[in-house]
């Protein structure tokens, strides 16, 4: 009989879900996957098959309160009625904190939720929404295996410079430190490269993760040497959003000289900056490529200066670089903004196959370049519940 595995990626108002199947061998295969979304407003679920085709759809209009468990309830329910006759195994979780010490996805106890909620100031906006759904789903469902997932994990192995700030080392001690993010989508692309190129695999390789967040990894024989997020996932490449790299002095002088509260500069470096703050048009890259706005222009060339800058910074962590990798939303689909990285990077020895890159091929490096290119399709939900199936394994063999 095949295990039923539920993989969920919680955020403030959404709560998305991906469903596998695994019959312990092979890799899962994704059965369904969905979402909650309007949480606290008006919930709406919906539920598609793997080819888009929408299998259930509910709204609750006059229950905007409604609570996490109540809506697990609806879930687990749904997927009990959608499994078939497989069975539901466990669920594995999405937790962008994993601090300093979790270097790989653990099964949830007690001991464990009670660390992870004190990771939270860490993670104010994102830790919270991630162990909601796991208290939930332990009242609708006690008894089923979660497994926490962590977005920090795979940079765990960075040497302890990529790992630190300049600052007295009682902070650092304190947890104020680089723990870098989006660990999941990495080390999935690193699996894939594995296979798509075992010798590409083994060697230096800068992956660019470009969607609406944002942020490069450097990795050597498959393992994180540095990325450009740091303590939050504020840092790095500007995104949607988000400002990236950002002089701390920025934040003194609006604090002491334009009177801003802290609430307010969150706002701002989180939700007006970036794409939007710097176009004043969109946070949508398609948008950005499409207008005749000059600032749309200087949004899209800072965002590209600003990744050619990250790639020379990850190029020398690696002391050098075999192969360029790019994933997530612009990433994959947009050839304009992989051409222009990649025309800043040819004195790195990079060079575009241009008819491949237009057609979003896997390898769009020239036969001749010295250093390949690659567009891999990421996928999160896929790393985490292949990472909950190892931890079901391991359960079963320990007799658990
Ligand atoms: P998230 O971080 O929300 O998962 P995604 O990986 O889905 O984000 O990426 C979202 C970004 O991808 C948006 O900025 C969107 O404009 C961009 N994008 C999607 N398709 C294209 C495209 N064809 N060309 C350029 N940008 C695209």
């Amino acid at each position: 009989m095949h295990d039923g595995i539920l993989v969920i990626n919680a955020g403030s108002s959404s709560i998305k879900f991906s469903l596998y199947l695994s019959d312990g061998d092979d890799k899962p295969v994704l059965s369904s996957k969905g979402q909650v979304e309007g949480i606290n407003v008006a919930p709406h679920f919906i539920a598609k098959a793997p080819h888009g085709a929408v299998l259930t759809e509910q709204h609750w209009p006059d229950q905007p309160n409604m609570s996490h468990e109540a809506l697990f309830k609806y879930l687990i329910e749904w997927v009990e009625d959608h499994l078939g006759d497989a069975e539901l195994k466990a669920a594995g979780h999405r937790v962008v904190h994993g601090g300093s010490l979790y270097s790989q996805p653990l099964l949830i106890n007690d001991d464990l939720m009670t660390e992870l909620e004190a990771l939270v100031p860490l993670a104010p906006l994102h830790q919270p929404h991630n162990l909601a759904p796991i208290r939930a789903l332990a009242k609708v469902h006690p008894g089923l295996a979660q497994v926490a997932c962590f977005d920090t994990a795979f940079h765990r192995s960075n040497p302890w410079m990529a790992q630190s700030f300049a600052l007295p080392r009682k902070l650092t001690g304190e947890g104020v430190k680089r723990y870098g993010f989006h660990g999941l989508s990495y080390e999935y692309i690193a699996r894939q490269l594995r296979q798509l190129s075992p010798a590409t695999a083994r060697g230096r390789v800068v992956v660019a993760h470009l969607g609406s967040g944002a942020s490069m990894c450097a990795i050597r024989e498959g393992k994180s040497v540095a990325s450009t997020m740091g303590f939050t996932a504020l840092d790095g490449l500007p995104m949607g959003t988000r400002t990236g790299c950002l002089d701390a002095g920025v934040v003194l002088y609006l604090l002491q000289q334009k009177g801003m509260t802290a609430k307010e500069i969150e706002d701002l470096l989180y939700k007006q900056s970036g794409l939007i703050g710097v176009s004043g048009v969109s946070n949508d890259m398609r948008v950005l490529l499409e207008s005749s706005e000059p600032h749309a222009a200087e949004a899209v060339e800072l965002f590209v200066y600003r990744i050619s800058r990250e790639l020379g910074s990850l190029t020398a962590a690696l002391g050098g670089i075999d192969a360029l990798v790019f994933t997530a939303g612009i990433g994959e689909r947009s050839p304009q903004v992989r051409e222009r990285v990649c025309r800043h990077a040819e004195w790195l020895g990079i060079r575009l196959d241009d008819e491949a890159n237009a057609r979003d091929a896997q390898q769009i490096s020239a036969i001749d370049s010295p250093v390949s290119v690659w567009v891999i399709p990421t996928d999160e939900e896929m790393m985490i519940a292949r990472h909950t199936r190892e931890v079901l394994h391991a359960l079963r063999s320990s007799g658990a």
